[in-house]
Parts: C-alpha cells; structure tokens; sequence
C-alpha cells in the first residue's frame, strides 16, 4: 500500500435480493474492520436507499452508474443529482462490463465522471485492457487512452485550477478485464507495474501533486486469499472487489488486508 489512505471498495453488480441484501449489511454492520481505510459498497440502484437505512454509516455508498447530465427525458437513466439525493457519496464510471458488454466508450465515460463530479460525487474511475490487449503489448497504450479521455474531459469541463482539484475526488481502479470474475487475479507485480505506469502518467500529463495523491486500487479476482500480497506492494492503495464483496466476512478480511 502506499501513503494514501487505503480504499476498497465492493461493486455488488447485478446481484441481491431484499433479503440476500439485508444478510450482507447485518454482516458488514457487525464486522471488525481497520479504522484507517474508506469502505465504499456499490449495491444495485434499487437497493440503494434499503442500504443507506440499514448500514452503518462508517461505509459509504456508491451508485455502479449515473447519466452524462442532468436528469429529465432520459428513460431508465439515473442522474447524479439523485444519487446525491438518496446518499451517494461515490459512482462506479467507466467499468469494463459498461465498456465492454453495454458498449460505452471513452468519450461517453469522461463526459459521466466530469458531470458526477462536477455535482460533488466521488468518482471510483475504472481503466483495464482486454486480455488480447495484453498479449499484444498493448496494456499501457489502452490505459493511457481511457485515463486521457478522464483527464480532457475535467479539463474541458472546468476551468484548470477545479480540473486539478477535481482529481482530489477520484480514485483509479485499475481492473484488467481478463481478471475480472474470472478467478486469474493480476499478480502483485503485474498490478504493480500497471500502478507505476498510471502514476507517470499522471505525473506527465496533469501534475506531480496529482500524481503522489491518487489512489490507484486493483480490481480483478481480488479475495481473502490474494488481498494480503497485493496489498504490500508500495503503489496498490486499496481494492474493488466484485464477487467476494457479497460476502461479509471475506470484504472485511480483505479490508483489512492492508497492515
Ligand atoms: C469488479 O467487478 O470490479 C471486479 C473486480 O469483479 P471481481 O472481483 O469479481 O473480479
């Protein structure tokens, strides 16, 4: 982990019930878990306000999604502005299941997180390559375009002082799609050297401030068995965490993975 305050985050998916879901929060709600992390769960929209009711407020809440603008006739889109309203302190943007399975590009993800923050949400932005990326040496070339959309979109929506400080509201979550719910976690070196690269990036193209303070977070297979060694490595500052945030005590092992 490095100097940033570690950060996981559980990314619930398209999953739950009322019931399976209310299980989940008494769980989380009666866990132990390390005082010097932020814990974020993301349940599905229309579990939401159930989780804002019942889970303590020592976790926040993200939303997996939110629209491009302000809300109006965008039928079955869910804005920023209400998310703010039922609790949200963070939205998901630019996962690989919106990129990848719904078809959503760079350009479309950096309008969302410049509108999300612009309305105050913390934004968890998500970066990976395809596995066939990868193998064609392409893993940094992918994750430097999708993280330049991000970047011209704050500095084309606010003016260059606020699109610096707008980073103070993101964290990068870093998720190879070829890790993700597949059971092959990155290894810590392979998270490691995509982390570094990111934070060059950053370094190079917005600010070295900017840089040093970003949380950069793996996502992809992450569970109780693998957090621990991920967690050492000096440029991994937390995890998002999709299947095994549905279980409460394997979320809280892996929150506390960080020592
Ligand atoms: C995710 O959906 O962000 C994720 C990392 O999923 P999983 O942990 O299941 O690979």
């Amino acid at each position: 982990a490095g100097t940033g305050k570690f950060f996981v985050g559980g990314n619930w998916k398209c999953n739950g019930t009322k019931d399976s879901i209310k299980q989940l929060v008494s769980d989380l709600n009666s866990a132990t878990l390390e005082p010097d992390v932020d814990v974020v769960v993301g349940p599905p929209f229309v579990y939401i306000d159930q989780v804002k009711n019942s889970l303590t407020n020592r976790i926040e809440i993200a939303a997996q999604n939110s629209w491009i603008g302000k809300g109006g006739a965008f039928t079955g889109e869910i804005s920023a502005e209400q998310l703010k309203d039922i609790g949200c302190k963070w939205v998901i943007l630019g996962h690989s299941e919106r990129r990848h399975v719904i078809g959503e590009d760079d350009q479309f993800i950096g309008k969302k997180a410049a509108y999300a923050l612009g309305q105050d949400l913390g934004v968890i932005a998500c970066i990976g390559e395809l596995l066939e990326e990868r193998e064609a040496g392409k893993t940094f070339d992918v994750c430097f375009k999708q993280l330049k959309a991000y970047a011209g979109m704050l500095s084309s929506t606010f003016n260059l002082i606020d699109a610096v400080s707008s980073w103070d509201n993101i964290v990068i979550a870093y998720e190879p799609v070829w890790a993700i719910g597949t059971g092959k976690v990155a290894t810590p070196e392979q998270a490691q050297e995509v982390h570094v690269a990111v934070r060059d990036w950053l370094a190079k193209n917005v600010s070295s401030e900017v840089a040093s303070k970003t949380r950069i977070i793996y996502g992809g297979s992450v569970n109780a068995g693998n957090s621990a060694d991920l967690a050492k490595k000096d440029d991994i500052d937390g995890f998002l965490v999709g299947g095994a945030s549905l279980k409460g005590s394997e979320f809280a092992t892996i929150i506390n993975s960080v020592t």
